[in-house]
């Protein structure tokens, strides 16, 4: 009999295999899909545009619903693919018709889509981000921090998903009622730039929703380097939160600005190639007694002198613990005058959802007792 010591069998167990890393096909490109299904699955190229079309087009959340794709190929997908998912978790509805979406994503956390129908079109307001790592003293995003980056599947995902709402809740046929994207949800659109911009392939590709680059809108709070990228590698519109007429306002509330200032951030949007007829947006948020007096009205001029300039003027939306006030509808109005006089076309945007904490800078996602928390908290000096 052998040695039992010399020849103990090692019992210890073996590591693991590595679960099989699952491709997201939901945050690629037809490119990349095109690629995944040639290299990693060996099938024809031509597959990947009737992928795309069921996940882009369609909106489809799993490979079964891929009816015209094999059973060998829908079987290969679920072995080395996934749809990652993002599902409602909440709705509210304002007075206003404008409808605020909340999603869960699958590691747990929450983000927000606004849906603002009008006459003449139905918008869908995008978040890109889980929190803002901007810090806006004014914006309720700004005080989550940032959590992380949403992948293009994720951007790409709430405007599925509000569609697929919207066709049920107003009986509508088209697979597509949005008409207009605005990427003023939470986060900072150009801080995540990589994932917007897969997203946005896809949303304007002809396999998938097909959105014009006319009814793409995004805003940035003026990260300088990423707004130079994104006129070289994007064609949708841009908009800047500008949201003040000095450096001393603007370093403030928005510390972005000691970054990059007021004139670096104008330097690169006279830079900026804009098409034919386009003009860069200008958000500007009333705050009162900060930066809506006649003085900041006739500065704002100055500064947009010789860019093609429209400005949004946005009344503040209050929010509890914050510290910053709404400005009255005259005096809104009366900035809005003296920019017209010095021909800066101004607009007041019509204020939607506040009741549901759904307007611009509102969007924070807190439960109900938090909420309830915040507004008990000290107004800030
Ligand atoms: N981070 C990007 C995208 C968010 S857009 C950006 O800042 O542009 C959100 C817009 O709402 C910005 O123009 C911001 O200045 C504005 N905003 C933030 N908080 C607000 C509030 N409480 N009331 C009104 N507008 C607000």
């Amino acid at each position: 009999m052998a040695e039992p010591s010399a020849s103990l069998p090692d019992t210890t167990p073996l590591p693991a295999p590595a679960a099989p890393k699952l491709v997201d096909v939901s945050s690629l490109t037809l490119e990349g899909l095109a690629r995944f299904l040639t290299e990693q699955l060996g099938e024809r190229a031509f597959r990947a545009g009737q992928v795309y079309r069921w996940l882009h087009q369609r909106g489809v959340t799993s490979f079964d619903e891929m009816t015209d794709l094999s059973k060998a190929l829908r079987q290969k997908l679920k072995e080395q693919a996934e749809i990652v998912p993002l599902v409602k978790d909440l709705e509210q509805v304002s007075i206003d018709g404008t409808i605020k979406y909340r999603f869960k994503t699958r590691d747990g956390r929450f983000i927000e889509s606004v849906y603002m129908p009008s006459e003449d079109r139905k918008t869908l307001c995008v978040s890109t981000q889980v929190g803002c790592a901007m810090k806006c003293s004014f914006c309720m995003t700004g005080t989550l921090g940032l959590k992380r980056n949403l992948t293009p599947g994720e951007i790409v995902a709430q405007v599925h998903t509000v569609n697929r709402e919207v066709r049920a809740r107003e009986g509508l046929e088209t697979y597509r009622p949005l008409s207009n994207l605005v990427f003023m949800g939470m986060g900072e659109p150009l801080h995540n730039f990589e994932n917007l911009k897969t997203a946005l392939s896809i949303l304007q590709s002809q396999d998938g929703p097909n959105f014009s680059h006319r009814h793409i809108t995004v805003s940035t709070v003026g990260l300088v380097p990423m707004i130079e990228r994104f006129g070289q590698e994007t064609d949708v519109k841009l908009a800047i939160s500008l949201n003040a007429s000095t450096d001393e306002q603007r370093n403030q509330t928005m510390p972005v600005n000691r970054k990059w200032n007021i004139e670096a951030l104008l330097e690169a949007c006279r830079k900026f190639p804009l098409r034919q007829g386009r003009r860069i947006t200008f958000e500007y948020v009333l705050l009162r007694g900060f930066n809506d007096s006649d003085e900041d009205a006739y500065r704002l001029i100055e500064l947009l002198r010789g860019i093609p300039a429209k400005v949004n003027l946005i009344p503040y939306n209050e929010n509890p613990g914050l510290g910053f006030h709404t400005t009255g509808e005259e005096r809104a109005e009366q900035f809005r005058a003296i920019l017209a006089e010095g021909h800066i076309a101004a607009f007041i945007r019509q204020n939607r959802g506040r009741d549901i904490a759904g307007a611009c800078g509102q969007l924070a996602n807190r439960s109900g007792q938090d909420a309830a928390q915040s507004t008990q908290a000290p107004e800030l000096p």
